[in-house]
């Protein structure tokens, strides 16, 4: 297919392992779908378990190098590689849109986004400071020192085909680490984009690769090897939970970014535009397939009619559609299985009494209309399962504490949000929700400088801000004997 990039050398359908661009050895490969049109796009290599292997021994020899170089050295590549994708940020937005469905005005922000990361860690690369401990005993010093961790890997999903990778990749090589990227087989195009950039930005050869292919052989390799010191993993609290029992015996260093099951409450005192707004951002972002995305929204029920009929208006401007036409808000989802899982999620839930406020769901290829529902209880699916689609659910309630104690029963803890303009209420429910990212009165959680994770089953440590470059570092406590 025309993709009709401006530089055609940013689709590549080879792996790029240890500095080359290869085929998997025995030439199999993968063909990449576009969820909009049904259509083979293009096909990236299935790349064996030794090549994977091949990518962590380079990984290794080119970090033993990289550690050495100043910060400062370092700072300057990844400023060149942010550079260089924000000179690409329509070609990057077109690949992705083509790979993974969002509407070409979202997979532009995730670019810019993705290229974040790059300028946020190559900021923070030259204020890796350690410390200078008071002397516990006569004659003793205790210097506090940080080092790279070492070789790393990257295990990351379809939903954020490039700020998934640049969020996991920018601080591991501003602390000195290197990384073995496995991209999702579902959306690789993206992934060796940047890789292709990054090579351009002066990434030594070796120091990043991207290993496209599948999990029993890419992905095993990388959560197994012994060389490999740490993962970063964004994905399911499924598969989240396999690479931490893979990743036992070598005791990796592991950072997961799982599933949520967000809740957005709207109390009753809340600015109804600007709940409606937060919520259409929340939900509908990606088709509702963020791990992010609200998921259960909980309504006063004072403010239940006001803001549904508020709420049906803006979802009445929706425009679904093939993400590279103008003017659409929406695209399509991932693949069949998520549409199959949409459906039964809003099937189940109006088997047990919810009700259509939006138009009874169509469904068309991949692509899905929105839908909204009400009167929806705790034991309806939606209640407890990411929905991953277009389904906002609306649970009602009257009292603040059963509110809160709704949005807390979940094993997830990823994100959450509430609208009010009560300043008590602010700080009171703020404190009591569980999760690892609260949004008031705004719907949109996302920024470089900002600590991003979860509490509970929604993960392991956390990405961008000053915590995300302290997970690519060891401590070391240096002690100097002496006069
Ligand atoms: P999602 O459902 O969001 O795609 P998954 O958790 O299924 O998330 O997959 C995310 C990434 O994890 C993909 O790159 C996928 O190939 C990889 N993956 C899936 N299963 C495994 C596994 N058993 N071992 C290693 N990687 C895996």
């Amino acid at each position: 297919i025309n993709m009709q990039l401006s530089d055609p050398s940013l689709f590549r359908q080879q792996a790029y392992i240890a500095g080359q661009w290869q085929d998997a050895t025995d030439g199999a490969r993968i063909a990449v779908d576009n969820p909009a049109t049904g259509e083979v796009m293009g096909h990236v290599p299935a790349c064996s378990r030794a090549q994977t292997l091949e990518a962590i021994a380079a990984a290794e020899v080119a970090q033993a190098e990289w550690k050495k170089r100043l910060p400062a050295e370092r700072a300057d590549i990844l400023m060149a590689w942010h550079d260089l994708v924000m000179e690409n940020v329509d070609d990057l937005a077109r690949i992705m849109t083509i790979e993974q469905g969002k509407v070409l005005s979202e997979a532009k922000g995730e670019v810019r986004y993705a290229a974040s990361f790059f300028k946020w860690f190559a900021e923070e690369a030259r204020r890796i400071d350690g410390a200078i401990l008071a002397p516990p005993t006569p004659g003793r010093h205790v210097l506090v020192m940080k080092e790279p961790v070492g070789v790393t890997a990257a295990i990351t999903p379809w939903n954020f085909p490039l700020a998934m990778i640049t969020r996991k990749c920018a601080p591991a090589l501003a602390a000195g680490c290197s990384m073995v990227v496995k991209p999702s087989e579902l959306t690789p195009f993206s992934a060796l984009a940047v890789a292709v950039l990054g090579e351009r930005a002066g990434v030594p050869a070796g120091l990043v690769s991207v290993v496209t292919g599948m999990p029993d052989q890419v992905g095993i390799e990388l959560s197994t090897n012994v060389t490999v010191r740490k993962l970063s993993f964004t994905g399911s609290t499924r598969v989240g939970s396999i690479l931490m029992e893979q990743s036992a015996a070598t005791i990796k260093r592991l950072s997961l970014e799982l599933g949520g099951n967000a809740p957005f409450i709207v109390f009753d005192d809340a600015d109804v535009e600007q709940a409606v707004e937060g919520v259409m951002t929340s939900k509908f972002r990606n088709a509702g397939q963020t791990c992010i995305c609200a998921n259960r929204v909980f309504v006063h029920n004072a403010i239940h009619d006001r803001f549904v009929e508020r709420l049906m208006q803006a979802v009445a401007e929706l425009k679904v559609g093939n993400g590279l036409a103008n003017g659409m808000t929406m695209g399509p989802l991932i693949n069949a299985a998520a549409v199959a899982k949409v459906k039964e999620h809003v099937a189940d839930a109006l088997a047990r009494g919810a009700r259509y406020v939006s138009s009874p769901i169509e469904v068309d290829g991949c692509f899905v209309s929105p839908v909204v529902l009400t009167d929806v209880t705790t034991e309806m699916r939606v209640a407890s399962e990411e929905t991953f689609g277009p389904v906002l659910p609306i649970f009602r309630f009257d009292v603040e504490a059963d509110a809160v104690a709704m949005a807390n029963a979940t094993p997830f803890g990823l994100a959450s949000y509430f609208f009010t303009r009560d300043l008590d209420r602010a700080w009171r429910v703020g404190e009591a929700l569980e999760f690892g990212m609260v949004g008031l009165n705004t719907g949109a959680i996302s920024m470089e400088s900002a600590p991003f994770g979860g509490m509970k089953q929604s993960g392991l440590g956390r990405e961008g801000g000053h915590p995300g470059i302290d997970e690519f570092l060891e401590i070391k406590s240096f002690h100097m004997g002496g006069p």
